[in-house]
């Protein structure tokens, strides 16, 4: 048995797949998955959900060491506190109204350039007085009025470009091209194009860009679409779930199981088995074959088509040629900080840092430079959260300690090496280059926390082969598909595929993002099931209201 309702280990009892009907697989319990299983349950669905890892959740799992818990995936989400939201909803349908938002505040980001600080601040009204103070010249102002405007506006195309992704491909072929057009016009250009358009402040452009790392592009790279929709994300403040990350998988599966569903953990999916181009279920790493009307995959595009279709079936469709129009994103280190002093103690408060080099207003170079030579150019961004300032439930299980995560961009490249070796096994080189970051990342953090300096109990640096480890991501991707303009043309990035019967969800189908992931999941539900789940989550919330 699981610690978690709804969830069982497939390494325990294999069985547990093949003993029941279910009415489809979902590879992955990520929250795209999850979601997915979630919304279809609601519907009555018996969902089967395989997870190659140990613990449920995907990048919204926790880990455990010693005394202390971190969260992967999760430092901040927007929109969740606002209760009118499309996000707050979806929330609340899939947990059946049990997961618990705590909001961070007025300041959400503090963006560091050395000892310059400019602050982000909750509402636009007030992030447009803050930015015009920091920034007071006309024309700066100007540019941050146009700004904002220009990021709702995009927002506000991507509804109908994404609603797209649901519709049957013969369909798509008719009205595609309209229900796209709005965005493609913010999303076919860079960050960088657009706010050179209202500005040539260089400074002002950086500072705007300050969560870059949000999406891991620097803006002459990443479409401005995705800087849109995460800068807007963000714009009314952001939140932390209370009792932590692992609330989602606490809230969420036991939905799924509501309605004979299951999730298993341990449990890897080899291969999507197809039979006259339709997929008829999966062969697990064990050689065990589950069957089931359909496939749903929220492990990645990469993964699906190139790791779990026959090659021969992904050849015939065309699905690798499609994969070399995209690329996996950045990949990146996290330091995990454990520390025996309550969050008062250490003065932790619960904006996030994101920190960049003095001066470093060329975020592009400063990206460009550090993956030439990491070991001696400046990270070109750190950014430091502090979980447990964020969940007012943390001192309840974890009294009398705190943690910090410190995350920086890096190659999957620099770790390759040592691809082949086991977890905790990679060698002493390996060890001695983590031990280098982890101590370059500890005295960043003293830099503007100085009064953590001999306050650590604990750390311990992940890699991307921690990542790709963990949570499959063969180049141990941050966000999936890296959010250039070009992934934003591909029409194969839908929730149907050319195999009948099989799907994606997540991240790939609309963007990085628990927002986006979910978002992803209530897609693909609507698509597979031919009905208007953000409709049906908008009366069922206002009914639950009508009823409190
Ligand atoms: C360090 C970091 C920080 C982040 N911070 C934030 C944040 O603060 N706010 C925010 O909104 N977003 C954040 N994100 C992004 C967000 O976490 C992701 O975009 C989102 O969780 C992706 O959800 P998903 O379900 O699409 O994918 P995932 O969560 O990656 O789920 C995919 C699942 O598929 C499983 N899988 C893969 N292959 C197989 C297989 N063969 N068999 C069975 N299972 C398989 C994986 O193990 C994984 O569990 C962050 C991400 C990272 C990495």
């Amino acid at each position: 048995m699981s610690d978690y309702i709804g969830v069982d280990s497939y390494k325990k009892n294999p069985t547990l797949a093949t003993n029941q009907k279910y009415d489809a697989i979902v590879i992955g319990s990520g929250i795209g998955g999850l979601g997915t299983a979630a919304f279809m349950a609601r519907e009555g669905k018996k969902i089967l959900v395989l997870e190659q890892h140990y613990t449920p959740g995907g990048y919204t799992h926790v880990f455990k060491r010693r005394d202390y818990e971190w969260d992967v995936g999760i430092h901040y989400i927007g929109e969740v506190h606002r209760e009118h939201t499309t996000l707050s909803r979806l929330f609340r349908y899939i947990s059946d109204g049990q997961l618990e938002w705590a909001e961070l505040g007025d300041v959400y980001d503090r963006i560091f350039f050395g000892e310059e600080e400019y602050e982000f601040w909750t509402g636009a009204d007030n992030f447009k007085a803050r930015m015009k103070g920091y920034f007071p010249e006309p024309e700066d102002q100007i540019a941050i009025d146009k700004y904002v405007d220009l990021i709702y506006a995009a927002q506000k195309a991507s509804f109908t470009f994404f609603a797209e992704k649901a519709v049957p491909p013969l369909v798509a072929k008719m009205v595609g091209g309209k229900m796209r057009k709005g965005m493609m016009q913010f999303s076919n250009r860079t960050t960088m194009e657009v706010l050179k358009d209202i500005t040539q402040n260089e400074k002002l452009i950086a500072v705007l860009v300050g969560q870059f790392g949000d999406y891991g592009l620097p803006p002459k790279q990443s479409s401005f679409v995705i800087h849109a929709m995460v800068a807007k994300h963000y714009m009314n403040g952001a939140s932390f779930p209370v009792g932590g990350c692992m609330r989602i998988v606490e809230t969420v599966c036991p939905v799924i199981a509501s309605a004979g569903g299951l999730v298993l953990t341990n449990a890897r999916v080899k291969q999507i088995m197809v039979r006259n181009k339709k997929a008829i279920g999966v062969r697990m790493e064990d050689g065990q074959e589950v069957f089931a009307p359909m496939v749903i995959s929220s492990a990645g595009v990469i993964n699906t088509y190139e790791h779990m279709l026959h090659p021969e079936v992904s050849n015939k469709l065309g699905l690798l040629k499609q994969l070399k129009k995209v690329a996996p994103s950045v990949a990146h280190i996290c330091l995990y900080i454990g520390f025996k002093h309550t969050v008062e103690e250490l003065g932790l408060q619960k904006a996030n840092y994101w920190i960049y080099p003095k001066n470093g207003y060329d975020h592009d170079k400063n990206f460009a430079d550090y993956l030439a030579d990491p070991e001696n150019t400046e990270f070109p961004v750190v950014y430091i959260s502090f979980p447990a300032a964020k969940d007012p439930d943390w001192e309840n299980r974890y009294p009398g300690r705190s943690t910090i995560d410190i995350i920086t961009l890096a190659s999957y490249d620099w770790y390759k090496e040592w691809e082949d070796n086991r977890w905790k096994k990679r060698g002493e080189e390996y060890d001695a280059f983590k031990e280098k970051m982890a101590q370059r990342l500890l005295n960043k953090m003293y830099e503007y926390l100085p009064q953590l300096k001999g306050k650590v109990d604990y750390y311990e640096l992940s890699t991307p082969l921690s990542t790709k480890h963990f949570c499959n991501y063969q180049k141990g991707e941050l966000y999936g598909l890296n959010h250039t303009p070009e992934r934003f043309q591909q029409d194969f990035l839908r929730v149907h595929t050319p195999i009948k019967n099989l799907y994606l969800t997540g991240q790939d189908v609309v963007s990085a993002g628990i927002g986006g992931a979910l978002a992803g999941g209530m897609i693909t539900a609507s698509a597979i099931l031919k009905k208007n789940i953000s409709d049906r989550v908008k009366k069922w919330d206002e009914q639950r209201k009508k009823n409190s």
